[in-house]
Order: C-alpha cells, then structure tokens, then sequence
C-alpha cells in the first residue's frame, strides 16, 4: 500500500496539496511535507478560476474562516483592455450564454446586436463596474433567470445545461500559504523546515529517499515534486524533459510589484484586469488591502529595465518604493508530470503565462486527479499513464486558448503585437480558426478534452478581441423570429439595472465579513 507522501516544497502547491490529502485520506495516509527556508515561494498568483472554491468545499472552510485571512476579494471576471485597440476594454466573466430558440446570444448578437456585446449579453460586466459583491450582505448569491419571462413556449437545445458558478477569488497567496500551514499541521500534515540537498534513487531508478541538511533522510511511498520552476525531483533528479510552449506563446519575464490601495476610498474592483501594453501584459489585481500587479513580456521584444520602467510608470507614484521582482517563467510541460514513484504538481508541472488566471487551477486540478488516480502497490502503469494524459490535455488546452487570444487580438501595432498573428500555431488551433471565421465555437469546434473553459468563454474571448469574427451571422437565424432574443437583451438590461440596485458593494460586503 501506498501509506506515506513526501511532498518538497511549500508554496501553493504543496500546501494545497497537502492539505487536500488530509482531507480526502484523513489519518490512512502520511504526508510529511518539507519546505527550504533559504528558498523563498515565487510570491505571486493570486487571481483564481471559478472551481477554486470546491477546494475550500472540500477542505470544509467557509468564506469567513479563510477570507479575511488571506486578504481575499472576489472575482467575477477579467477585464480585458487595450486588446482590441487602445481605449477599448470588455469583460470574460464566469457567466455563460444564454440562448434564444436554440441559438446562444453571441449568435445572436452577431445579427441584431449593436456596440457592446459583453454588456449586451451578460449581467456580470454590469456588476464589475458598479464594483458589486455577487452575494447580499445576508450571504445569498445572486440569482438571476437565464429565461426571457415572456415566452411560454420556450423551445430549448441539448446545450442548455447547468449554470456557470460565478466567481472566483483573488487573495495573497503568501498568505494562503501561511493559513494553509496552520490548517495542515493541525490535522497531522508533517512540517519540516529544511533543505533537501540529494535524492537517492533504487536500482530501478525510483526515488528511495531524500536526504535533508539537518533532519537526516527521509523516505515515503509517493514523492511530490513541489518545487516551482527548478523541478528538483521530476527534472533534475528523474531527467523527464520539459516541453516548452515558447514557440507559441513567447513571453517568458515577468516583473511584479505590491502596490498600497485605499478601498474604503476607491472601492475594490470585483474583477481582475489584463492591459495590453507594447511588448505584452499587464494584470492587476485588487486584494483588499493592496493591489497586485505585473508586466507579463517577452524578453525577445522588451528588456528587464525597460518592463520595469513600464510597469512603474503604469502604476504611478504609488509603485515609489515599492520594490520590483523580476521573474524567470518556465512556459511549458513535462512529458510527463508523473514518473515512476513521483508526482510533480504546481509550477514543477507545466505553468502558461497567467492571462486566464490558470496557475492554481492546474495545481488544484492535478491534485483531484491524483487523488481519482490514487495508486496502490502495483503503481499500474495504465493508471499513472492515464493521469499524465489528463494533465497534458487541460495544459494544452489552455495553451491553445491563450493562443486564440493573442491570434484573435485586433491590435497589430507594435513588433510585438505584429508577430502574433504571424507565429505558428499549435496542431488543431489553425482548423479550429477556419471554422470561426464561418460560426462562432461551439461544443464540437473548441479543445476537445476538460481544461477548464467551455465554448461560451471562447465566444466571449472571440467577440471582445475583434480580429476574427465569423464572415457573417448564422444562416440559420434569419428564417426565425428575433422575437425571443429581444427579449433576453431586454432581460438582461433589466437584470442588470437589478442586481446593481440590489448588490452591497464588494468593499461593504467584505468589511462586514
Ligand atoms: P513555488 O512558489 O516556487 O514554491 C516552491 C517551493 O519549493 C518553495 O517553498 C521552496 O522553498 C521549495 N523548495 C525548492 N527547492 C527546495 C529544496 N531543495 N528543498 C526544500 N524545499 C525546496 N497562478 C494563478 O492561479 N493566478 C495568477 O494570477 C498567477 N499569476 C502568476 C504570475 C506569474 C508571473 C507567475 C510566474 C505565476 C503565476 N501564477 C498564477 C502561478 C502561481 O504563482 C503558481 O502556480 C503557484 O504559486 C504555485 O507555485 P509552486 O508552489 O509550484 O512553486
């Protein structure tokens, strides 16, 4: 039986690891996890995907036991601004499309739509810029009828199924971490502060023990390469290579600041925001004490100095004396994230420039998928080859839908904005780029496997960017009534004026938390 995990590394991805494990296994399995003190976490990611709260779910911990601790905001979107041209912005919120007679809005609103789709189409755009919190000061979502009203006949497709959640969270992951150690080492997680200066490997090549600087060896069952972008256990100890995406998505620096913010004063933004600047992007995201923010660049078309020197001017004064962290990404894979008696999880795994907030939903994806894909004594190498492919399908996937974004971008003003649409693309991506310029995706035209966006993301990304709209509306919508999809314009306008009227802002909502 498998009945010890080491993990090495405490930054998100260990801690979450970590305590997920306890909380799935309880005390049937031993997790010991061993961090460096001499090795700090990389110290950003904070912006997160709607699925992050069935991690809390699972661990047991409401919104009120962790939020305030981790400095947490909600979010309901990310703004995108400057992709299309400068001046111009649009929302991709977690809210999917409603449907008239079969047909999405995005159809739709390609044939009867005017300037705005997002506001036209979605009511979150509307609550991110009245600064609303998605839930009343009683605790209840909002809610809002994805139905016209008007029609009792409605007619409805097999597309029409659940709904989205929708919102995510943006928090200090420093600070997560920290709240993380507490609860882990509460319920019987191991800690260990040293470092792990060698790995023994048996005669197979599987890793028998660790060797630490001060605590002497350490040995488990399973093994959990946690260790950020070095991939100590999975690279450099095991040899697995590392696939980059560079080809495709070229920016590989990143430069961070934490800057001060007032928001009792100016309101907290329920939403993160992703600027286009000339050789990249910058995100901004609003916790509740501070904001978090990064130029995200390509050293081929930008240097270090130059990133910095935007990135503060963008921010202004407030970025004085704050001090910068530049940073080196590993934009890629592994072949395989699982190798012999190991599994890397978190940046050790595979990481993507964080334009769609995606770096913590692969480690908590990773880990649910460990845990479906839990091995005993036999380490069934149908089971550990099963894992790997889930893992390189949602990573792909994601990788070809930012792919989309800089391809469908409008903007081609700057060298750096010019090469993405001459650059190759990964295999599928060009198909599925000729069947949009004819309809929008659907179902049967987007990435295929799980990896965490569905068709509706893809519309929203498509009609904001502006640089690949399909050549005309669909045929189909002008033999039918536009009756239907009127009224769910006007439904959402309404709604929207509502949820406005009703919602606490998020600076009032949080401070009551
Ligand atoms: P790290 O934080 O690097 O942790 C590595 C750990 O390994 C440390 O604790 C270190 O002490 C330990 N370690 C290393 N070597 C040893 C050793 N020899 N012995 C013992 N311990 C060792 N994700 C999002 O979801 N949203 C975002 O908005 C987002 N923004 C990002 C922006 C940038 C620029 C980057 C680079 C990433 C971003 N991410 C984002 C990704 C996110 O930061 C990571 O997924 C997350 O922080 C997990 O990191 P990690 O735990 O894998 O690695």
């Amino acid at each position: 039986m498998v009945r010890d995990v080491v993990i090495v590394g405490g930054g998100t991805a260990g801690w979450m690891t970590a305590t997920y494990l306890r909380a799935a296994f309880g005390d049937r399995l031993g997790v010991t996890l061993v961090e460096s003190r001499a090795v700090p976490p990389i110290g950003v990611g904070e912006a997160t995907f709607s699925t992050i709260r069935h991690f809390f779910d699972y661990l047991g911990l409401a919104e009120h036991e962790w939020m305030p601790e981790c400095n947490a905001t909600y979010k309901l979107a990310i703004r995108f601004e400057n992709w299309r041209e400068p001046g111009r912005y649009f929302y991709h919120p977690f809210e999917r499309l409603r449907l008239a007679d079969g047909f999405t809005m995005a159809d739709w609103w390609l044939k009867i739509g005017s300037d705005r789709f997002d506001r036209e189409c979605l009511v979150v755009p509307a609550i991110c810029e009245a600064k609303r919190a998605p839930k009343n000061l009683s605790g209840e979502l909002f809610e809002v009828s994805l139905h016209d009203g008007g029609d009792r006949h409605r007619r409805t497709t097999m597309s029409e199924q659940d709904t989205q959640f929708p919102y995510a969270y943006q928090f200090d992951a420093s600070l997560l971490a920290k709240f993380l150690t507490g609860y882990g080492v509460q319920r019987g997680v191991k800690h260990i502060r040293d470092d792990v200066v060698d790995v023994k490997q048996d005669e197979r090549g599987w890793i028998s023990h660790l060797v630490t600087a001060e605590h002497g060896e350490l040995a488990g069952d399973l093994y959990i390469d946690c260790t950020g972008f070095r991939g100590m256990l999975i690279n450099q100890v095991l040899g697995e290579p590392f696939e980059s995406y560079q080809q495709y998505l070229p920016n590989d620096r990143a430069v961070a600041l934490r800057v001060a913010a007032d928001p009792e004063r100016d309101g907290i933004r329920p939403y993160t925001t992703a600027t286009a600047m000339e050789s990249g992007w910058i995100w901004t995201i609003p916790l509740f004490h501070r904001n978090g923010t990064g130029y995200v660049y390509a050293e081929d078309f930008c240097s270090a100095e130059e990133a910095e020197r935007t990135i503060r001017r963008f921010v202004g004064p407030a970025a004085d004396d704050v001090e910068a962290n530049h940073i080196r990404m590993r934009v890629g894979r592994n072949r395989n994230s699982w190798v012999h008696n190991c599994v890397a999880i978190g940046l050790s795994s595979g990481f993507v420039e964080p334009l769609e907030s995606t770096g913590i939903f692969f480690i908590h994806h990773g880990i649910e998928q460990l845990v479906k894909h839990f091995p005993d004594e036999s380490w069934d190498p149908t089971l550990i080859r099963a894992y790997n492919r889930t893992i390189n399908r949602c990573l792909d996937g994601v990788r070809d839908f930012l792919v989309v974004h800089y391809r469908c971008a409008a903007r081609a003003d700057t060298p750096y904005w010019k090469a993405t649409k001459e650059r190759p693309v990964p295999d599928g991506v060009a198909e599925r780029l000729e069947v949009w310029s004819t309809r929008l995706p659907d179902e049967t035209s987007v990435y295929p496997y799980y990896h965490g966006f569905e068709p509706y993301s893809y519309n929203v990304m498509l009609l904001g960017l502006g640089g690949h709209l399909p050549r005309a509306p669909k045929a189909a919508l002008s033999f039918l009534d536009e009756a239907a999809a009127r009224r769910q314009l006007a439904a959402v306008a309404r709604q929207s004026r509502e949820l406005v009227a009703s919602l606490p802002s998020q600076y009032d909502y949080l401070a009551s938390m």
